[in-house]
């Protein structure tokens, strides 16, 4: 059996700082999963250390989230704001400054938990300098998102062979949706491990607040057909959809239509050309008097704009998993979604909302009207919606199946070197 020593672990995300607010510039779903993975793990027992790369002086190098979970900043490059297609570059510095940190603390972590490509390469490359075992989480894979974009970046080929490596190499590739464990196989490599652990979400942080009540907290006529989107400023997110079906539904100039597109980050930042890209289209479909960009929602606000939306809308033109449509339904909002990726799984249609093809306004905008124009119906959606996340979507469900695997593959190491010894013996 695995030691007590065993128990420290390393969840590494080097761009998706698990400390940082999130729903601005980069930082969303996987600096979300991070967290709560971390802080769920740690419930169960786990010693866990998050590390990410230090990106502003001002940073903390140690955020303490509970007695046994921390965020740890790492210099890497300068200490600011570098999107994720620059990053490689600086990672051997990440390699250098965790090895450091490990000889300070006086211990190697025998399990890391690595998310993203580019902290992929960073657990193999650790791999070659210590025993330690890999599971990886994707968050995004560029064999499918690179599809869906115009401009390829210049990075894109060297985190293709990145991530085809990882998934023969590390121990077990984990992927959140079924979907996204198909993509594996059929886009990136037919060798390599992989388990189905989903997202989760907060259960406790949605669902407890009525609509009339979140109406009322937010300033919302209770007749205002609402129709919610939250999330990242990123065109991949397909907000520009969701605008147009909204100058195209039939309910426009009838009812009191409202749309409002939560988050982002303070002017200025990298999101900020996709929001202005958004406010302008919104004006050139004469949507301003409807629409409403209250910015970036933090958690306390957030439970309130879910509760109070009639409709939450999930327009990406690709979502590995995509948080946002659970927390909805957890909120008993019904979710019109893209029919791609992980929404596929987590959103059963005509059960807890809609899926349209991706970029087809004329779909998104009957979706929408249809969950607008019935609301016995709506709230049907949202009971099971509701329920569906329960079931499926919490977080401790997720730290479970991961408490199950990581004490599996730790079990399966030990065993092998314990063969070893008595026979070197
Ligand atoms: N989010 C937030 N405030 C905002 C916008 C987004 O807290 O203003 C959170 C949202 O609740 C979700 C995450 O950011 O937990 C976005 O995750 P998702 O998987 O939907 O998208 P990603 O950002 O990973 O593409």
């Amino acid at each position: 059996m695995f030691t007590n020593k065993d128990r420290r672990i390393a969840l590494i995300s080097v761009d998706g700082d698990p400390a940082a607010e999130i729903g601005q510039e980069e930082a969303g779903g996987q600096n979300v999963y991070v967290r709560q993975v971390g802080l769920a793990l740690a419930k169960l027992g786990w010693q866990v250390d998050m590390f990410a790369r230090r990106s502003d002086p001002e940073q903390a190098g140690i955020v303490q989230h509970s007695s046994n979970c921390r965020t740890i900043r790492l210099k890497t490059g300068p200490a600011q704001f570098i999107g994720r297609d620059d990053l490689f570059e600086y990672l051997p510095e990440f390699i250098d400054q965790f090895q450091q940190f490990q000889q300070r603390q006086g211990y190697n972590y025998s399990l890391i938990h690595t998310n993203y490509w580019l902290s992929s390469w960073v657990g193999m490359e650790l791999k070659k300098q210590q025993p330690l075992i890999q599971v990886h989480t994707y968050h995004s894979l560029g064999a499918v998102k690179y599809r869906s974009i115009r401009n390829v970046p210049l990075i894109a080929t060297q985190r293709l062979a990145v991530e085809q490596a990882c998934l023969e190499t590390v121990d077990c590739v984990v992927a959140t949706s079924p979907q996204e464990k198909k993509h594996m196989q059929l886009l990136v490599s037919r060798n390599g491990r992989i388990e189905i652990i989903p997202c989760g979400t907060d259960i406790d942080q949605f669902g407890g607040i009525q609509r009339s009540v979140a109406r009322q907290h937010l300033g919302i006529a209770p007749d205002v057909k609402m129709v919610l989107y939250v999330g990242r400023f990123d065109r991949r997110k397909g907000i520009e959809t969701l605008v147009r079906a909204i100058a195209e539904s039939s309910l426009r100039g009838k009812a009191n239509l409202q749309l409002v597109i939560g988050g982002g980050s303070r002017p200025g930042q990298s999101d900020g050309i996709e929001r202005d890209r958004i406010a302008n289209i919104v004006a050139q479909l004469g949507l301003k008097d409807c629409t409403t960009f209250p910015g970036r929602l933090d958690e306390t606000i957030l439970p309130y704009y879910y509760a109070a939306a009639d409709v939450c809308v999930v327009p990406s033109h690709y979502e590995p998993f995509g948080l946002v449509a659970i927390e909805a339904m957890a909120s008993r909002t019904p979710v019109v979604a893209s029919n791609v990726g992980g929404l596929k799984f987590t959103v059963i249609p005509e059960v807890t909302g809609l899926l349209a093809p991706p970029e087809h306004e004329s779909s998104f905008a009957s979706a929408i009207d249809r969950i607008l124009t019935n609301p016995a119906w709506r709230d049907r959606l949202g009971e099971a919606g509701r329920k569906r996340v329960e079931v499926a979507f919490s977080w401790n469900s997720v730290a479970s199946g991961l408490n199950r695997l990581y004490t599996h593959l730790l079990t399966q190491t030990s065993a092998k070197s314990s063969i070893k010894s008595q026979i070197a013996a």
